[in-house]
């Protein structure tokens, strides 16, 4: 009899199922009510005028002989490659389009990036963290036994908490990757400068390497924080970035994102020769991958221009009113809240002696509003839930109302 991959049976439940399975529960209970959801982070802004018609230029586009486009080339059109490497250059730093990698999206770049790196490296997480980063890990029986406390006995945590304004510490011991996830999934805390060019510096010190997923980074506002990891010196050397058109364009449905390797970084071969990671991933993805479609290539293209980066601003500053509206309404019933500045996450600290499973269960029952319990994305979300800010301005209001009245 064929055998399953053992290490799938250590994952974890999908936090998500989890909570679905209690609102259908409550729906049941209480057909007649308007149920909001603050929970999963989708986007609700409908696509920008730039990428509609982009989109249906491209669609009229292979509609002719001439403009038929079937495959591509796995790591993106070099049109939609030279308009990110130019975004970069806003930012004052250099990527040459031959370093980046269109995809369908940073999901599948943080879970599949694991792959280039040894069965025996070692990782470092957040506590709290996005769990793809873990679950990858395991799948790939990288993460060790499960322990009861619901952690794995070979990855390294690192714990955010409200003592530490969310930014972690370095790990005791050096480890081969750091998974670093900011503005950060899921306390909407952001780092600074100072504190990217600190973990940058560590990785350098201990020959580490940083995944640094930026997918919120559109939602930054404050000036001293850095929008890509390679603002700050060194950073090549030590970082693969993943970026992500799903929150910044509303892409959750349509599907791009991309991920940077410079062509100077390099991990150990056997031999401890430096082996360059850029051409690896290329040979991953030529592999098992066949791009993104041309349509979305052309529809992120558009996100870049002038009038769509002016879309973009104008849709995010109603998620950003949104957060502004919760952070108010937490303080005014007197929980305290942190992020929701440069990011569209609210990290909202539980009442008193609560759990985050009792909190969430009590939104529920008494305001018919959803949250995601901060203790499914690690053991230090517990006395949290993260509000999402990606409703609609309607919905927000509504739960705004609700939430004051708790
Ligand atoms: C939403 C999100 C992404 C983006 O995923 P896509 O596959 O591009 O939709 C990546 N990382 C984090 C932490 C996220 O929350």
């Amino acid at each position: 009899m064929s055998r399953v991959n053992p290490n799938y049976l250590q994952l974890k439940s999908y936090l998500f199922t989890g909570i679905a399975q209690k609102v259908a529960a409550h729906r049941n209970a209480h057909p007649d009510q308007k149920i909001i959801s603050l929970g999963i982070g989708d986007v609700t802004h409908p696509f920008i005028p730039a990428v509609v018609s982009a989109l249906h230029k491209a669609v009229d586009e292979n509609a002719s002989l001439a403009g038929f486009h079937g495959y591509g080339p796995s790591c993106g059109y070099p049109f939609l490659r030279e308009a990110i490497a130019q975004e970069y250059a806003r930012l004052g730093v250099t990527v040459s389009s031959d370093e980046i990698f269109v995809s369908d999206g940073a999901k599948s770049d943080v879970g599949n990036i694991q792959e280039l790196f040894s069965p025996d490296a070692v990782i470092a997480v957040t506590n709290p963290t996005y769990t793809v980063y873990i679950d990858s890990n395991v799948m790939a029986g990288r993460a060790g036994e499960a322990l009861p406390d619901g952690r794995f006995s070979s990855i390294v945590y690192l714990p955010c908490t409200r003592e530490n304004g969310f930014v972690p510490d370095f790990p005791e011991r050096a480890t081969d990757l750091v998974y670093l996830c900011y503005p950060n999934n899921p306390t909407g805390t952001a780092l600074t400068r100072e504190q990217l060019a600190g973990w940058v510096d560590w990785a350098i010190r201990n020959r580490s390497i940083i995944l640094f997923d930026a997918a919120y980074e559109a939602f930054i506002t404050d000036k001293d924080v850095p929008h890509s990891i390679y603002e700050i010196e060194g950073a090549r050397e030590v970082a693969i970035e993943f970026r992500s058109y799903s929150k910044t364009a509303g892409f959750t449905g349509l599907r791009c994102g991309c991920t940077v390797i410079p062509k100077e970084l390099t991990a150990a071969g056997p031999d401890g020769a430096p082996v360059p990671l850029n051409p690896l991933w290329n040979r991953r993805q030529c592999t098992k991958y066949n791009g993104c479609p041309y349509i979305v290539q052309r529809a992120a293209e558009a996100s870049h221009s002038p009038e769509g980066r002016r879309q973009i601003a104008e849709a995010l500053s109603l998620y950003h009113g949104n957060a502004a509206g919760i952070l108010a309404a937490a303080r005014e019933i007197g929980l305290d809240a942190f992020g929701g500045i440069n990011s569209p996450y609210v990290w909202l600290s539980t009442p008193p002696k609560m759990s985050s499973w009792a909190f969430f269960e009590l939104l529920l029952e008494k305001c018919a509003l959803i949250c995601t319990p901060g203790v499914g994305f690690g053991s230090c979300g517990e006395g949290f839930v993260r509000i999402s800010a990606f409703g609609t301005r309607e919905n927000n209001l509504e739960a705004i109302s609700r939430l004051k009245q708790i």
